[in-house]
């Protein structure tokens, strides 16, 4: 088949932030995907694209309409949006575009903006390496072992995170940090509230606003704790596995090792462990 799937970046914020190539693109396809039709609505009206018919593609359908995706490639070059910066990074595409793979259909990538180059881009820090880890792992076992894993070879930890979870995440990381560390917080790029700032934890959470859309960067180098708690938990997982227990005894005798795991996370681990029903 001749017909191509292009997977277009668009603006993070401002709606200048589109490459040409993009704009050029999304006038000659003949479907466009779009993570959701509205919001890519008024992205198509600003420049005036008219050509094209829309179908919405998100993360809850897309595995659905992988067919849809394929039989509209029989007809006419296809692309992909999603409501904010690259497809694929943190967004839908990832399932649609690894099978047309398979079905050998040209994928065409058009690069453009993302919030985590921009954030890097404008925060200042000395790097030479960066883990992007998406949206941070609310399970503290699991961020855990994720800075453990991390830090002794990558220079810095880059989540995206939304201004309802924010406060409850600094929080999270504020275990692992000494209370002067400092970390990068990026907001509201390339808006009118734009704000790339180093901050320490502490006085990030004395802030009252924290509104906006966040980009979280995280130098690794200070990291504190962690083999502390990672042998607890090894040795509390260890210790629950030679067990034969209700939930609610295990439930007791778990918060026994740890006082920082909240009864409702540890339930969720055990359950995912398959420990308890
Ligand atoms: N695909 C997008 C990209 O390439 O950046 C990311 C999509 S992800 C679903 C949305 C998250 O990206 C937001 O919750 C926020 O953490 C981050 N984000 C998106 N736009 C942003 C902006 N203008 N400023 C700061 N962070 C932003």
């Amino acid at each position: 088949m001749s017909n191509k799937f292009y997977v277009i970046a668009t603006p993070i914020g401002n709606l200048s932030d589109i490459s040409l190539r993009a704009l050029e693109i999304l006038k000659k396809v003949k479907f466009i995907f779009c993570e959701n039709t509205l919001n890519s609505q008024k992205l198509l009206n600003f420049y005036q694209i008219k050509n094209s018919k829309l179908y919405s593609l998100h993360k809850f359908n897309e595995i659905k309409i992988k067919e849809l995706v394929y039989q509209k490639l029989l007809e006419g070059d296809c692309a992909l949006i999603t409501d904010a910066g690259t497809p694929l990074i943190s967004d839908p595409g990832q399932f649609t575009v690894n099978y047309l793979k398979t079905k050998n259909i040209e994928v065409i990538p058009i690069p453009g903006p993302s919030a985590i180059t921009t954030a890097l881009s404008g925060s200042g820090i000395i790097f030479n390496s960066f883990a992007f880890i998406g949206f941070i792992d609310r399970k503290e076992e699991k961020l855990i072992l994720q800075l453990e894993n991390l830090k002794n070879f990558i220079d810095l930890i880059i989540f995206y995170e939304s201004p309802k979870r924010i406060v409850d995440t600094l929080n999270l990381i504020s275990k692992y940090y000494q209370e002067d560390t400092e970390i990068i917080i990026a907001r509201e790029l390339t808006k009118k509230f734009e704000e790339i700032k180093k901050s320490t934890i502490k006085d990030l959470l004395n802030q009252k606003n924290l509104k906006g859309e966040f980009v979280v960067i995280l130098p690794t180098k200070n990291i504190l704790n962690i083999e502390k708690d990672l042998d607890r938990i090894k040795k509390r997982l260890n210790f629950l596995q030679n067990l034969n227990l209700k939930d609610q005894q295990i439930l007791k005798i778990y918060n026994l090792f740890d006082s920082k795991i909240k009864k409702n996370q540890l339930y969720n681990l055990l359950k995912q462990e398959k420990k308890i029903k």
